[in-house]
């Protein structure tokens, strides 16, 4: 384990909490531009604060500690009502991928502005024709004198609408090579010829875009790890992402339970088998996120952050129902009594993505099976 300015969480969370004391987090816009730039420059200021970079390499910006420090710093800016940095892929997902595959330039270049928020990423995986069986995709990058020229599609691309550089997995052999035959490559969002089309979602918002890549070319250089490796890069950061949300969603959700009881009436107007078996899963889920951060530390999370995702979405999605059924079964007039509805209610339609991004609940049990429990590969 790697040493810390902290002697335990205790100690961390009452150091951020007088941080947080002489560094007021923004009000944020209503215009979703406006409001992304207000969480940048609050990401650049807890990195200044130092409170991003738990574990990476401090030579790049990052900072002593573990993981489990830095998931503790998230779930106390999530308690004290302070928006989490908005560079999240970077953070969670493509910057440890990085750290693990990438060479020494590729980490100048690349960690310190991670951390401060001058590069955020998204990550272009999925295809409309390969989401699950991500090995089938066809955009490809095609070898010039000096580099890569990628053509192909891309979707369910979170936020490159604000990204800077997009994590790019693209076919570097054959189709038949399947995994074998693809690369991991680092993209400017705004290189010539890549069109970004924000998806609009019921909500009004758009989290997701396509992306139309037309003859991008890209340097040597953007390749991360070898070229015809990029899977194992893909599946490492596949793997943080699904350890990353396993270990932060706890936070998130009893936050918003505590949210929807703030202002009810007594508990007895609520339906109580709901209430209570509310209250079990985000205990269970706790657990579930400590144990996730336990082997995030140990570094031997590998496949089974499949496990700790898959469970994770599954008492995500069913502490949402609860809420939501509580509103539904109870006496309550709910108009006069705060956020609770709308706490609910945008708690179930979020949830209902649990079980999809990051690999489905599916496909996340053919891995467990596959890799964690070593049965034979499924027909
Ligand atoms: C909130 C959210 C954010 C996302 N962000 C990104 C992003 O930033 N970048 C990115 O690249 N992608 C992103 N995605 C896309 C996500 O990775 C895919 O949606 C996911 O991998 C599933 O692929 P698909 O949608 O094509 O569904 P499909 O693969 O078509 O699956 C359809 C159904 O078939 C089932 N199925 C498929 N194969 C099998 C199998 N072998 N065994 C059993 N069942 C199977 C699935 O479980 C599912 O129920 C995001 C998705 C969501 C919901």
């Amino acid at each position: 384990m790697t040493s810390t300015a902290f002697r335990d969480r205790d100690e961390l969370r009452a150091a951020l909490d007088t941080w947080l004391s002489s560094h007021r987090p923004p009000d944020l816009d209503h215009s979703p531009v406006a409001r992304f730039e207000q969480l940048r420059q609050w990401q650049r200021t807890l990195n200044e604060g130092g409170w991003l970079g738990f574990g990476w390499p401090e030579e790049f910006g990052g900072r002593a500690g573990v993981w489990a420090e830095q998931a503790a710093v998230y779930a106390q800016l999530a308690l004290r009502g302070a928006p989490t940095p908005v560079g999240i892929i970077g953070l969670q997902t493509v910057g440890p991928a990085l750290i693990e595959h990438g060479t020494r330039d590729q980490h100048e270049k690349y960690l310190r502005r991670i951390l401060s928020a001058d590069d955020i990423w998204c990550q272009g995986f999925s295809e409309p024709g390969a989401g699950s069986d991500l090995a089938s995709l066809r955009t490809v990058a095609k070898k010039t004198g000096d580099g890569y020229v990628i053509t192909g599609q891309k979707v369910w691309t979170s936020w490159a609408q604000y990204a800077d550089l997009c994590a790019v997995l693209a076919r570097t052999g054959t189709q038949d090579e399947r995994h074998r035959g693809l690369s991991y490559l680092v993209m400017p969002i705004t290189s010539v010829g890549v069109e970004v089309r924000p998806i609009e979602q019921l909500n009004g918002e758009s989290e997701f875009n396509e992306l139309f890549l037309d003859s991008v070319a890209v340097p040597t250089d953007a390749i991360i790890g070898t070229e015809g490796g990029g899977w194992r890069v893909a599946l490492s950061t596949l793997d943080f992402e699904r350890a990353g949300y396993a270990i932060s969603r706890h936070a998130d959700l009893a936050v918003a339970f505590d949210d929807f009881l703030a202002d009810l009436p007594a508990p007895s107007s609520l339906p109580l088998a709901e209430l209570g078996w509310a209250a079990i899963e985000l205990e269970t889920l706790r657990a579930v996120s400590a144990s996730a951060g336990e082997a995030l530390e140990a570094g031997n999370i590998g496949a089974r952050s499949a496990y700790y995702k898959m469970v994770t979405s599954q008492l995500e999605q069913s502490i949402a129902a609860h809420m939501l059924a509580m509103t539904e079964y109870s006496p309550i007039d709910w108009a006069t009594h705060g956020d609770g509805l709308a706490v609910a209610q945008n708690s179930y339609a979020t949830s209902r993505s649990a079980t999809i991004h990051g690999g489905t609940v599916q496909v996340l049990g053919g891995v467990i099976a596959e890799h964690v429990l070593g049965l034979p590969r499924a027909r």
